[in-house]
């Protein structure tokens, strides 16, 4: 891809629209969104703030999917909503669980699309891992999805729709009137599947608020976390318009390498991107930003390669994230071997830097990083313009 090449090009962005039946569905809309369809619909403006808290707290906060179960609300006028609403969420095709209880879901979306959600369970917490589009238009060398051709971006329904299929899985809608549990199997949340977050940013944005609205689903901005292979322009207005915590696909210490890993370097290179990360509005100690480094055997893992990388972040506070490279069918890769990314984690440790090691999971249901892909999508590219996209 050149760098004048319009990225979002081929994206097709799907505008909310009607389902079943030219019903609405009501899923994603924000607050003020989802009051505009109540008035739309006949619910008289005097009323329309009560009713959109009520039916909110109903979707968010108790995971219910029809109006009849809405006790609080009149039955002619539950009535009324069913016939012109829906509450929809995408439709688990395939569910997988890992040796090591990773899950990963298969779910399909409008048009016949289909995208992957992962499920990480850990000691008293669990990860969930959502995409934010089919595919992606990014083609980085290294990753799966990037192979895929179709492409378009996900709605805020069916962003926001994962983390609903993730908590009608683990069976974590509270039930009106229990004592409330405060262990979460589902507490943070990443945008670190399918897609570019940032290419798709304000459905990004509203399906995140709808997560982090206090009478719903209610997860603080600081266990979210947002990935980004660098889209310079839109890195201010995610600290502004979502708050969340980034991360960034760094993956290299000079342009050269980084063009051929991450192709958008040829448009945002490492100094823009630096200086746009200097300047997030939210960085402090306490909200480190996240460097996400793809350790590739011979390519980028070198002690050099490590002691680079501490100067160019110096003074950004953040942690670095070493992911040990997961394989693909047909990928140009290899993994470093444990040694060489144990000698890459020192010297930044030393430097003064948290360097974890990512721990692959899920790698038997290729539920891994990088590894997700539409089963479906038969239009894969080539080994060959693989290697060739990336100037191997
Ligand atoms: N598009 C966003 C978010 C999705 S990718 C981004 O690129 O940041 C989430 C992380 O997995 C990124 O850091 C990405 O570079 C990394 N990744 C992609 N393919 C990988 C692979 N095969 N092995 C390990 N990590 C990979
Ligand atoms: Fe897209 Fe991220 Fe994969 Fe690059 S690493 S192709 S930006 S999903």
């Amino acid at each position: 891809m050149t760098p004048e090449t319009p990225i979002t090009q081929d994206v097709l962005t799907i505008p909310r629209k009607d389902t079943g039946g030219g019903k609405k569905n009501l899923v994603g809309l924000t607050r003020d969104q989802l009051r505009d369809e109540l008035i739309a619909a006949g619910t008289p403006e005097k009323q329309a703030k009560m009713r959109t808290g009520q039916i909110w707290q109903w979707i968010y906060q108790w995971g219910v999917r029809d109006f009849d179960s809405m006790t609080n609300l009149a039955k002619a006028y539950r009535a009324q909503l069913g016939e012109h609403f829906v509450i929809e969420i995408p439709e688990v095709v395939t569910k997988q669980v890992s040796e090591d209880g990773t899950r990963k879901y298969l779910v399909r979306i409008n048009g016949g699309h289909e995208v992957e959600v992962v499920y990480i369970p850990e000691e008293g917490r669990g990860t969930l891992c959502i995409s934010s589009q089919v595919g992606c238009t990014l083609t980085c060398s290294f990753c799966h999805t990037g192979t895929q051709k179709l492409v378009r971006n996900l709605t805020a329904a069916e962003i926001v729709g994962q983390v609903m299929v993730a908590r009608d899985d683990l069976d974590e809608w509270p039930v009106p009137g229990a004592p409330k549990d405060e262990t979460r199997l589902l507490s943070n949340i990443v945008l670190m599947g399918m897609g570019e977050p940032l290419y798709n940013f304000e459905n990004v944005r509203d399906a995140m608020k709808i997560v982090m609205d206090p009478e719903g689903i209610q997860l603080s901005r600081r266990r979210i976390t947002l990935s980004t292979s660098g889209i310079v322009p839109e890195i201010a207005r995610t600290a502004d318009e979502i708050g969340c915590l980034l991360a960034v696909s760094f993956h290299a210490t000079t342009d050269e390498v980084r063009n051929k890993l991450v192709p958008i370097n040829k448009k945002y290179n490492i100094e823009t991107l630096l200086a746009a990360l200097r300047a997030y509005p939210r960085v402090a100690n306490s909200e480190r930003i996240t460097f996400e480094y793809v350790m590739l055997h011979g390519v980028n893992d070198s002690d050099e390669d490590a002691h680079r990388l501490v100067e160019l972040i110096k003074g950004i506070p953040a942690k670095i994230n070493l992911i040990p490279f997961n394989e693909w069918p047909g990928s140009p890769y290899t993994r470093s071997s444990n040694n060489r990314i144990r000698a890459f984690a020192n010297i930044i440790y030393q430097a003064g830097y948290a360097s974890p090691i990512r721990k692959t999971r899920g790698e038997d249901i290729m539920a891994a990083c990088g590894q997700l892909k539409s089963a479906t999508e038969r239009a894969r590219k080539s080994k060959r313009q693989i290697e060739q996209e990336a100037g191997l």
